[in-house]
């Protein structure tokens, strides 16, 4: 491309939202027929509820799990930590376990907070909550675990909204010819609830922070890959592939990370970023 027609695609982009940080992400974008997206925070708003809940030790038990999650920055733990009312317990010695959980001790007793594999990997037994773990995945709700000294005594439904234009935005996609894949670290069942609802084509779940790098490796053997993400955790992501995308609205590590920056936050960027990619590379030819 002509450095001017790259100026004139990249003020256009801008007009709309689409920030190119690097001037032949226009070019490299235009070779792109892969596109993956993070899903928490990308995809979806990102701003999850507690929809239900079991627990069993009434509100001492509620406001110590509260406690630790108040301690947490992820957003699923700021909905946890909305459940309770009124003051919370100290807490000390608080480790925050990424893509898994928290852990902290709460008036004596070790409180941990997160995900059926996270309270696997510490002996848990999720046994009384197994039904309500079902319920909560039919309902395309994450279940959220906690326990006191390694007994089970709650389980949470987490759930999340898809964003209003993600639909519109992934249709715009792959009527371009772009095939859609998905990660994230939420339950197989959740994802694949979201992606097949959006025409997702192929859905990665359960997966630890590190390995959203690897994914795109994979997706890079059948050609050049585009990642859209927004968390700390996307940033190994973006940078690994072809073209990265990050959310305005995300974590300034992951726009650091990307080739573009989409200043709404809205999926529909992605769609308008490609096309005026294309367009620009037409004029040229
Ligand atoms: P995603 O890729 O969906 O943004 P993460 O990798 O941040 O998810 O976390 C994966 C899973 O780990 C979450 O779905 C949740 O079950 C669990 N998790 C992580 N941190 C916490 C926390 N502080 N409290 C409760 N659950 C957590
Ligand atoms: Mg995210």
């Amino acid at each position: 491309a002509t450095p001017v027609s790259v100026v004139v695609g990249t003020g256009r982009a801008a007009q709309s939202g689409v920030l190119f940080r690097k001037g032949d992400a226009l070019e490299r974008l235009n070779s792109v027929h892969i596109v993956a997206f993070d899903k928490t925070g990308t995809l979806t708003e990102g701003r999850p509820s507690v929809i239900d809940r079991e627990v069993i030790g009434g509100a001492d038990s509620l406001h110590a799990i509260a406690a630790v999650e108040a301690q947490s920055e992820h957003p699923i733990a700021q909905a946890i930590a909305d459940e309770a009312t009124g003051p919370l317990p100290a807490v000390s010695g608080f480790e925050a376990v990424s893509g898994r959980g928290a852990i902290a001790q709460v008036g004596g007793a070790e409180i941990a907070v997160g995900s059926a594999a996270f309270m696997d990997s510490r002996g848990v037994d999720l046994g009384p909550f197994r039904d309500a773990e079902a319920r909560y995945l039919t309902q395309a709700a994450t279940p959220v675990f906690a326990a006191k000294d390694r007994q089970a005594c709650a389980v949470f439904a987490v759930a999340d909204k898809v964003k209003p234009d993600a639909q519109e935005a992934l249709a715009a996609l792959k009527a371009q010819g772009v095939r859609l894949a998905m990660m994230s670290g939420d339950r197989r069942e959740v994802a694949q609830a979201v992606g097949a609802q959006l025409g997702v084509d192929t859905v990665r779940a359960e997966l630890l922070p590190g390995d959203k790098l690897d994914v795109v490796k994979q997706l890079q053997t059948d050609g050049p890959v585009a990642f859209v993400g927004d968390g700390i955790n996307d940033a190994p992501a973006l940078a690994q592939a072809d073209v990265g995308i990050a959310m305005g609205a995300g974590t300034d590590v992951a726009i650091e990370a990307a080739d573009i920056v989409l200043m709404s936050g809205a999926v529909a960027g992605v769609a308008r970023a490609k096309t005026i990619s294309g367009a620009t590379l037409r004029n040229i030819r």
